[in-house]
């Protein structure tokens, strides 16, 4: 029987790195969320979609064909036939992604992608995200959530960032992380019977080491 596994959490605590480790490690197909709700951003700001406006952004959130390679050794992301792993990255979609995702049109069609995939994975997935054990697959075998102190996470962000400045980093994730905790649809949560880690004092070795033990329990 494919295993489900749902890894939730705040950015920064690790998520993607660990879900594709542990999803090659395990032989199974590995979905970032985070990076459809990005893609769909993306086309919203390259078609000038007012971000401002709900109604706008609900009236054309069936348009966009995004589709997602679940490959954890190289997954891929497209919209409408165009490669937009770079693009989906940039400072501008970053500040604008929670405002586009909290628009319940724009929920519902991204969660009904995500159910898609993960209920044809051969094998199984590892799915990553916010509201992934809460509301997309409320019925997954394993629900781990993700945490770290906002410093912790503020300085893993900029490394990845090439050393952008620590302090600007943390306000933005901070701002970000209220933002998708307190939309009305699913909002960034820890479902009831998810296995929280806290990865302020753990290398990203220890991390997997932790959830590969955990699936495999
Ligand atoms: O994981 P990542 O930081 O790339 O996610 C980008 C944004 O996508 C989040 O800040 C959040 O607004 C949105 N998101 C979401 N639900 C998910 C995954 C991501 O709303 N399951």
């Amino acid at each position: 029987k494919p295993v489900i596994v749902a890894i939730d959490g705040p950015s920064g605590t690790g998520k993607s790195s660990t879900s594709k480790a542990v999803a090659a490690r395990l032989g199974l197909s590995y979905l970032d969320t985070g990076a459809q709700y990005r893609a769909i951003t993306w086309w919203m700001v390259t078609n000038g979609i007012d971000i401002e406006d709900p109604t706008a952004i609900a009236a054309v959130a069936g348009k966009p064909e995004i589709v997602s390679g679940t490959d954890p050794e190289g997954p891929t992301i497209t919209v409408d036939g165009t490669d937009v792993a770079g693009p989906i990255r940039t400072q501008e979609v970053t500040s604008q992604v929670s405002a586009v995702s909290a628009v319940p049109e724009v929920r519902a069609r991204i969660t009904e992608l995500q159910r898609a995939l993960a209920t044809t994975a051969e094998r199984g997935i590892v799915v990553e995200g916010r509201d992934i054990g809460t509301t997309v697959l409320p019925g997954a075998d394993l629900k781990v959530f993700l945490t770290a102190s906002p410093e912790a996470r503020a300085a893993r962000r900029s490394g990845e960032l090439n050393g952008a400045d620590v302090n600007a980093t943390r306000e933005a994730l901070v701002k970000r992380d209220a933002a998708d905790s307190s939309r009305k649809t699913s909002p960034l949560a820890k479902a009831a019977d998810a296995v929280e880690v806290d990865t302020t004092e753990l290398t990203l070795q220890q991390v997997i080491e932790c959830v590969v033990t955990l699936v495999e329990e």
